[in-house]
């Protein structure tokens, strides 16, 4: 983790055993998930989860602990044990200490696990996302039929029942055809009692436990749906089809932050480009003489997010606005702890911002450039 070369993606708290423990839980959580053995545990497991075990006891016995004896065992305790507790002590400036990677109520890794679990050169799951886009702006061929196409992902997590354009918009076999490799059956986790329910509010995948409204017992995807929210049951989703999970997460969930952003732009005269190999990245064009990079997420970590913004530079050299939901921006510490977590480099030309504060912070950046030209 530390190797030559590395230096560039680790942070100073991946130096600390707890929190190194606890990403590479994260990784492990993941991997058991994607083979449905989240709540099975049928053998055999990945070889990850059999290492994470045999670290997890070295790491107990080491302290004087009793150890975890089985992956079941390792699993039940990433239900239990928060990041900042007596077992992993993970440094609040790197988490949340409340943070939990497998949810006590969907049983399923929680978003901060999947934030984690794409954590450093080791990360996976954005990666993945990433790696996906990628391809499918290879296979577009041209920018405006990949942005179509991204927009057509963003927009519809789930495919319903009958054909993908059965909410009255336009067939467009051709943009199908690109885009349908990135769906894939409903896996059997999301399901309960054979119903799949979509939350009424995000429109992602959550578990309803036979009721019809968010509240106590309930869980979505976002995790951040307000209680009494009704979600849609879809009873034998036999031919619908879901948006993989790394797309669900990390495009899908920050699409309206983004488009919010964009409209801001637009209403206010000011053009942007997308910028294809990123997530949510786009050139933004002002009079000013380089063009501002906005960079939009939707994260509930912000020293992960500020990690991430540091270790794949979009352009290494630009101005960066960094877009969040105004409910992650306002919440207390986040702007301070994402300021901190970032390299001075990148801390002196990047600003968190909300769609809705956007064209104001382009003002104030663009009269402190001509400060500095004129200085
Ligand atoms: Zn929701």
């Amino acid at each position: 983790m530390t190797g030559p070369g590395a230096d560039r993606t680790t942070t100073p708290a991946d130096d600390h055993q707890g929190t190194a423990l606890f990403a590479e839980l994260a990784r492990s959580v993941v991997a058991l998930a994607a083979r449905e053995q989240l709540r099975s545990f049928a053998l055999p497991y990945p070889r990850s989860a059999q290492r994470v075990l045999d670290r997890m006891v070295l790491y107990c016995l080491d302290r004087g602990w009793a150890p975890p004896r089985s992956v079941p065992e390792v699993m039940a305790w990433c239900a239990e044990h928060t990041a900042g507790g007596p077992l992993f002590q993970v440094p609040a400036e790197f988490l949340s200490p409340e943070a939990r990677l497998i949810d006590p109520v969907g049983r399923l890794p929680s978003r901060i696990c999947l934030e984690l679990a794409s954590h450093g050169p080791q990360g996976q799951v954005e990666q993945e996302a990433v790696d996906l886009l990628t391809d499918l702006a290879a296979r577009c061929g041209s920018a405006e039929r990949y942005s179509r196409c991204r927009r057509f992902l963003a927009d519809r997590p789930v495919i319903g029942q009958r054909d993908p354009f059965s909410d009255g918009s336009h067939w467009n076999p051709a943009l199908w055809k690109r885009v349908k490799d990135l769906y894939e059956p409903v896996p059997e986790y999301l399901l309960s009692s054979r119903v799949l329910a979509l939350c009424g509010t995000c429109g992602l995948p959550g578990l309803s436990f036979g009721r019809r409204a968010a509240g106590p017992g309930t869980w979505c995807e976002s995790e951040h749906c307000p209680p009494g929210v009704h979600f849609r049951l879809i009873r034998d989703p036999g031919r619908t089809l879901l948006l993989r999970r790394s797309l669900r997460i990390f495009l899908c969930l920050p699409g309206p932050t983004e488009f919010a952003a964009l409209a801001e732009l637009s209403r206010a005269g000011i053009g942007h480009d997308l910028v294809p190999a990123a997530l949510g990245a786009h050139f933004v064009h002002t009079l000013a003489a380089a063009p501002y990079l906005l960079r939009t997420y939707d994260r509930l970590e912000p020293a992960l997010l500020a990690s991430r913004i540091t270790n794949t530079p979009v352009d290494a050299t630009a101005d960066t606005l960094v877009v969040v939901p105004r409910r992650q921006a306002d919440r207390p510490g986040y702007r301070s702890a994402f300021a901190t977590a970032l390299d001075d480099d990148c801390r002196r030309r990047t600003m968190l911002t909300t769609p809705d504060e956007l064209v104001r912070q382009i003002g104030i950046l663009h009269s402190s450039r001509k400060g500095n030209a004129h200085a």
